[in-house]
């Protein structure tokens, strides 16, 4: 079967013929309908070979950790799912055992890394082929009748600001502000997501026109570019309302020191973006009890109820297409920034 495949360090990643895998006990074959491309995936191909040592994801490696598709093939003992079932696939695997997994948190199992469970596409074969692995049947979830082209990006698009903004949930009350940083795959999500759970007014900032406008027609009240000015146009587009939440999808320097600017008491600041950046902490550094928090990826519920929004019409995900041949060009958009919510590569 063809692949898109990460094959050395510092390379584009190609498109390379592998064998089809066959299913051992437990697992499942999904033919793969529909793999979104992920702006963690570009991060991961552009770390240096010192860096990505860190990862040890072992290469080549099949991209894609955004899959749904169709089940294929069972392994020995598989008998929660049937071949033609259509499924999106939840990433972030554990353990399936211990406390979290028990919770369906396998986003913050323990002992995954010890145990060496990956997620497809970071660090095992992803959804960017004609075929993926599903390492346990609990790790499907069923699609029914959305379609997976358009939906396939909420296992991560949709999944990863869900559980962002569910964290802040409390604090989104009636009058209030959320702002969200970077209005790509995730963040244009995270608007609808805001809109369809809260009271509170939904302000994009992004450095690029074109995703401002997304911003807009997806359902941000309020959209500013994302410079030194942006706090001051906040204040007087909302008249001094508190801000209770920022939602960074991009979390480089500028971005977290904008967002710390904008916190009042108890806010939060939620950095999805991946990146490690400074703050002054403490008392008298920052509004009283405001919290700095790094979530990843979802729980299985709560993939459920992303996709449950998305069956009610509250959440869609913008999508630009690309074969299996063209993934290669996809991951090149991405990094140039040009696409527009997100890329889907259709095997
Ligand atoms: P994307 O490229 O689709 O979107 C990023 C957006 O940020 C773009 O619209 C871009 O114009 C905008 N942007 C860039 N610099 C900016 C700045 N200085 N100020 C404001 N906006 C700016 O990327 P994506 O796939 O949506 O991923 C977003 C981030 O989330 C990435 O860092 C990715 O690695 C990370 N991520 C984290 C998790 C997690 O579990 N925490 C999961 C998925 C993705
Ligand atoms: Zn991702
Ligand atoms: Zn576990």
């Amino acid at each position: 079967m063809k692949a898109l495949q990460y094959v050395e360090v510092g390379r584009p990643p190609e498109i390379r013929e592998v064998p089809t895998p066959e299913p051992g006990p437990g697992e499942v074959r999904v033919k793969v309908s529909a793999a979104g491309a992920c702006h963690s995936d570009s991060f991961v191909m552009g770390l240096s070979e010192e860096q990505y040592a860190q990862f040890g994801y072992p290469l080549p490696m099949t991209l894609g950790h955004e899959g749904a598709g169709v089940v294929d093939a069972l392994g020995e003992g598989v008998d929660a799912v049937e071949v033609g079932d259509a499924v999106a696939i939840y990433g972030p695997q554990g353990c399936g055992r211990c406390y979290e997994c028990a919770q369906g948190k396998e986003n913050y199992c323990p002992r995954a890394a010890e145990l060496g469970i990956t997620p497809p596409g970071l660090g095992s074969d992803g959804a960017m082929a004609e075929y993926v692995l599903v390492r346990d049947q609990r790790h499907l979830v069923p699609l029914g009748d959305l379609d997976p082209v358009r939906n396939v990006a909420l296992t991560d698009a949709g999944l990863t600001p869900y559980h962002a903004i569910v964290g802040s949930l409390a604090k989104l009350t009636p009058g209030t502000v959320a702002v969200v940083i970077g209005a790509g795959g995730l963040g244009h999500v995270a608007i609808q997501i805001l809109r369809a759970l809260t009271p509170a007014t939904v302000i994009a900032l992004d450095i690029d026109d074109d995703k401002l406008d997304l911003a807009r027609e997806v359902g941000a009240h309020h959209v500013f570019t994302s410079d030194e000015d942006a706090p001051e146009r906040i204040r007087d587009a909302v008249d001094g309302a508190k801000v209770a939440a920022v939602f960074d999808f991009v979390a480089a320097q500028p971005t977290v020191d904008l967002g710390l600017s904008l916190l009042g008491t108890e806010s939060d600041l939620v950095l999805v973006g991946v990146g490690a950046t400074k703050a002054d902490v403490g008392m008298l550094a920052r509004p009283y009890d405001s919290t700095i928090r790094s979530p990843y990826w979802g729980s299985r519920s709560e993939l459920m109820d992303v996709l449950r929004l998305a069956r009610a019409g509250q959440v869609s995900v913008e999508v630009e297409t690309f074969s299996l041949d063209e993934a290669p060009q996809a991951y090149h958009r991405l990094h140039e920034g040009t696409l527009r919510g997100r890329a889907v590569v259709v095997p």
